[in-house]
């Protein structure tokens, strides 16, 4: 290895190919930045094509064996991996502050939510039942059993640097897959630092390999290219998510997409507005609005919006905005200068089309991507802001009247990740939920995600499920036998 990384000698700086950290082929590296100082934390290399063939090669010589592996032996090696993750919550919890520039609770937050996959799957991966029945006409027996699918690509956003691959890595393993894994360039490091926890847990070589690379679209397509990648698990924007979609029809590989959202957040007049405002804060303000379930447009009924955004913005407003490492600070800079300018640039359109700041509405002078929690009212159907990914500090509220039109309004985009509706009424709550158009509902809750239930959306949200049973049926290809005895 060349260049010793510069956060500490603990985080690795290469690529993670069956079980060696090595330098790139052409010896390419590029910088990762600590987005509340703009200084670079560490320079990492930058795979190639050429490694994306040995990190393939890697990942297919190991698959017979892990494959052949008893469900109970893989689910043992996941648990030592939630056991060792676990003891080193803190460790990732800080290294993901510093590459992603959450703040230090979010980061925490993400630390147990990223280990619970270890777990989850750990005792999923015995689960993997199949059936027998008798056919119905001839009486032969129908045999139905769920094979692991071969070599899985992952491709992991900036977002949740260890969540978003421990959500794909434990499934896949538990399926009996192995995998690549491309990280985001602005987020490698958790992922690299998560390799040498993989070795320690007893995962043989070459069934887990980790390969930043700046050279995004060749090198994964690359890797799609390869008969042997049977599985592609995307999570990021849905404009790349059809790119990949187009490059697995080609060689017919399964896809899971968990792609954009722009998630509405419906209080009804009956809800419990002190319950709304704590929720919303969740569903807009974890990890600072830079998630696909974030909410997106805040629906709030005519009777109660002044009570509401009133709570709200002087909630918002208390947030104290610094480096995520920071004691206090409840929120960080956004992930680069390119997404802080966008949120800007969303809030100046609103504002310009005739929205009114209630709170917020600039990015602070000084070094670092921040901007202020912001919130927004009287904003016009046409603002840019509720049709796009806001993926900032940034809530836009209108109001609505009936229960009809609300539901309208949330379902009018070409998204359909998540809903959250607040309502005492339990039949309103459960009939408007049966009519969103969203993968998933947050009924009196501010956040979906949790390890044990099947995340992901519909429309052009995305194709598939993670977490749950269902995540490990990504990885599965069932097989039927058709056998007389
Ligand atoms: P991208 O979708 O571009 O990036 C996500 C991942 O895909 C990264 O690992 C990236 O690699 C990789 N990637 C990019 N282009 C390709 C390609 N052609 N082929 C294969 N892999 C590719 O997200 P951005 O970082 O650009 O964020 C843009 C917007 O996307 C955000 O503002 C937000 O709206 C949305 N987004 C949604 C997320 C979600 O959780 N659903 C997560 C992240 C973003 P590399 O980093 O090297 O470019």
């Amino acid at each position: 290895m060349k260049n010793e990384p510069l956060i500490g000698p603990d985080v690795p700086t290469g690529l993670y190919i069956n079980g060696e950290f090595r330098d790139a082929s052409d010896g390419g590296r590029f910088d990762v930045y600590d987005p509340a100082t703009e200084q670079v934390l560490a320079s990492v290399a930058d795979g190639t094509i050429q490694d994306a063939q040995a990190a393939v090669d890697a990942a297919a010589a190991a698959f017979e064996g892990w494959a052949a592996r008893t469900p109970r032996e893989r689910g043992e090696i996941l648990r030592k991996c939630f056991d060792l993750f676990s003891a080193q919550k803190e460790k990732f919890a800080r290294l993901m502050t510093l590459e992603n520039g959450k703040s230090l609770t979010d980061a925490r937050g993400e630390a147990a939510y990223a280990a619970e996959f270890f777990r989850w799957y750990a005792e999923e991966a015995p689960r993997n039942i199949g059936e027998v029945s008798k056919a119905p006409a001839t009486g032969a027996r129908i045999l139905v059993q769920h094979k692991p699918a071969g070599v899985a690509v992952l491709v992991t956003p900036w977002n949740f640097p260890a969540a978003m691959g421990t959500r794909k890595i434990a499934p896949a393993l538990a399926a009996g897959c192995t995998v690549v894994l491309k990280p985001a360039s602005e987020t490698p490091l958790t992922m690299l630092a998560l390799a040498k926890l993989f070795e320690e847990a007893g995962v043989p070589k070459g069934v887990v390999n980790i390969l930043p690379s700046r050279k995004s679209g060749a090198v994964v397509g690359h890797m799609l290219k390869d008969p042997r990648v049977r599985v592609i698990s995307f999570t990021g924007s849905t404009e790349v998510g059809r790119k990949l979609l187009h490059a697995a029809a080609d060689q017919v590989v399964t896809p899971a997409m968990e792609l954009g959202g722009n998630a509405p957040f419906i209080v009804f007049e009956d809800a419990d507005i002190d319950a709304a405002v704590e929720g919303a804060m969740i569903a807009k303000m974890r990890n600072g609005g830079e998630a696909c379930t974030a909410a997106n447009r805040f629906y709030i009924h005519e009777k109660v919006h002044d009570a509401f955004v009133e709570k709200f913005a002087a909630k918002m407003k208390a947030l104290k905005v610094g480096n995520g490492l920071e004691d206090g600070v409840g929120l960080g800079p956004l992930v680069n200068a390119e997404t802080r300018d966008k949120v800007a640039r969303l809030v100046e359109d609103a504002v310009k089309r005739g929205a009114k700041v209630v709170t917020g509405g600039k990015r602070p002078d000084g070094k670092g991507f921040f901007y202020q929690p912001t919130v927004l009212t009287d904003v016009p159907d046409s603002a840019e802001c509720l049709h796009d990914e806001i993926f900032g500090p940034v809530a836009p509220v209108q109001k609505f009247k009936t229960e009809d039109e609300a539901i309208r309004r949330a379902n009018a985009t070409e998204y359909g990740l998540v809903c959250y509706v607040y309502t005492k009424d339990l039949s309103r709550g459960l009939r408007v939920s049966e009519k969103l158009e969203t993968g998933m509902v947050g009924l009196n809750r501010g956040l979906v995600s949790d390890p044990a239930a099947a995340f992901g959306g519909v429309k052009q949200s995305g194709l598939g499920r993670e977490g749950a049973h269902e995540g490990m049926m990504e990885y599965l290809e069932t097989q039927y036998i058709s056998a007389v005895w």
